[in-house]
């Protein structure tokens, strides 16, 4: 087994069984990926439309792409073709865009709506009342092409562990909130994604269902090259 695959293997001895891993990807080499495959991964996650359209034509058919960042609406179609999950939506006019490329692909695309959980100011997502009225509203319910599958959210970048898994609380929360409102008996509505290298501990044990792992795995990113 690869170094990767030895990362791997020892984060994913500490998830329960309930808990996936997307392995993430970006910025990284090909081989880096493929060698993760090798070993067994199949969810990966990138946080940019051309890149892992690219990265998507180069490695095997049978990946899990995952896209886990901010998504510009003018780069839906990119990926719109294969993307497995959408964890970033923000807004019914991302939904809407997301929606109109899925029929164009005769496909049903998953999405995760995603929370403002963190104190930063700087991350993006939608408030309660937002997701709200966005899920209420005519727009939404006419859209016959994305699924609506859970919630994701990124906690504050802090040594404050406290302060983390009060985000992540909340984001459960939020997620309850959302399926008691809208999805009550919708079995599809399940997921929660929450959990990143520096974090992921905390949010299994406030009930993660998604772990999105980069660093930890392929080691730290370089920007600059
Ligand atoms: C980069 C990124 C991650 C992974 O971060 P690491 O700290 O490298 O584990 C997770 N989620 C999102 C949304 C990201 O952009």
């Amino acid at each position: 087994m690869s170094i990767i695959g030895d990362k791997i293997a020892s984060i994913k001895g500490q998830l329960p069984e309930q808990v996936r891993l997307v392995a993430v990807s970006k910025t990284k080499p090909i081989e880096d990926i493929q060698q993760a495959y090798d070993d067994g991964q199949r969810i990966f996650g990138e946080n940019k439309a051309l890149e892992m359209r690219d990265k998507a034509a180069a490695l095997p058919d049978n990946i899990h792409w995952h896209f886990i960042g901010h998504l510009q609406r003018n780069k839906v179609k990119y990926i719109a073709p294969f993307v497995k999950l959408i964890h970033g939506v923000d807004s019914l006019k991302l939904l809407k865009e997301i929606n109109k490329e899925a029929l164009k692909n005769d496909r049903i695309i998953s999405c995760l709506l995603q929370f403002h959980i963190a104190s930063e100011e700087t991350k993006f997502g939608l408030s309660l009342d937002e997701a709200v009225e966005m899920l209420s509203s005519e727009d939404y319910k006419a859209m016959k092409n994305i699924k609506i599958t859970g919630v994701m959210g990124m906690a504050s970048n802090t040594f404050d562990t406290d302060l983390v898994r009060a985000e992540f609380k909340h984001l459960l929360n939020l997620f309850q909130s959302i399926r008691y409102k809208f999805f009550l008996d919708n079995i599809f509505y399940r997921e929660i994604s929450m959990g990143m290298s520096n974090d992921y501990q905390i949010a299994v044990q406030e009930g993660s269902t998604l772990v999105r792992i980069g660093s930890s795995i392929f080691g730290a990113r370089n920007y600059s090259k």
